[in-house]
């Protein structure tokens, strides 16, 4: 367990003027890369459209994490590419309700695809600490839970500005203003990382790592 100098040592680091300026990079990333899908050329092609949406969501998710786990020393790419890929992955609910892999069909959905849902993202996470906690597997993957809340929540945010975040089975909020998915999704990393600090777990990933407690 590391001692409380340690602990501030650490949390000092992920907030560091590095680090702040690698989410006001994320920031400056989502402001202008949102407004580049408008073109037509992208618009005009649902393929085009739905990959590019896709990226995007995949190198915010890797972005996040990149900050996450403090991206001047040993960063694992794996872990970041993994962070991309849950990212981008939960869009594959919209064929699942289109039960069909035509993307036309997945595009037109009567409702939301169920991975959509918010507080589904609090339940998968709990349901995976309980079961890591359960396989003794969480000093190894105690990143998984975090990861996967700032995977999907980044996803959800982005899509929050169109369709406003879904809280099931309590309803949905409205569009999201732009302005607020873009300070939002800057500084999950920072939120992410300090709720780390509090509960410990990233205590134990700096010990994996071999980062943020050497400042
Ligand atoms: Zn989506």
């Amino acid at each position: 367990m590391a001692s409380e100098t340690e602990k501030t040592r650490a949390l000092l680091q992920s907030c560091s003027p590095q680090s702040l300026m690698c989410s006001l990079g994320l920031g400056v990333f989502c402001l202008v890369v949102d407004r580049l899908l408008q073109f037509p050329v992208i618009q005009q092609s649902d393929w085009l459209r739905a990959l590019s949406d896709n990226a995007v969501h995949c190198v915010i998710g890797m972005w996040s994490w990149a900050i996450v786990t403090g991206i001047k020393k040993k960063t694992d790419f794996g872990e970041v590419l993994f962070a991309g890929f849950l990212a981008s992955v939960i869009d594959i609910d919209h064929f699942f309700l289109a039960g069909s892999l035509s993307l036309k069909a997945a595009l037109t959905l009567p409702r939301r695809p169920f991975l959509h849902c918010s507080t589904v993202i609090p339940v998968v996470a709990l349901t995976l600490k309980l079961a890591m906690h359960l396989l003794k597997l969480k000093d190894s993957w105690c990143f998984l839970p975090w990861m996967l809340c700032i995977a999907w929540s980044s996803h959800h945010i982005r899509d929050g500005i169109r369709h406003g975040l879904w809280l099931c089975p309590f309803g949905k909020t409205s569009p999201l203003p732009f302005w607020l998915y873009v300070i939002v999704t800057a500084s999950l990393p920072h939120v992410c990382s300090v709720v780390m600090h509090l509960t410990g777990a990233r205590q134990i990933m700096s010990s994996k790592h071999g980062v943020l407690i050497d400042v």
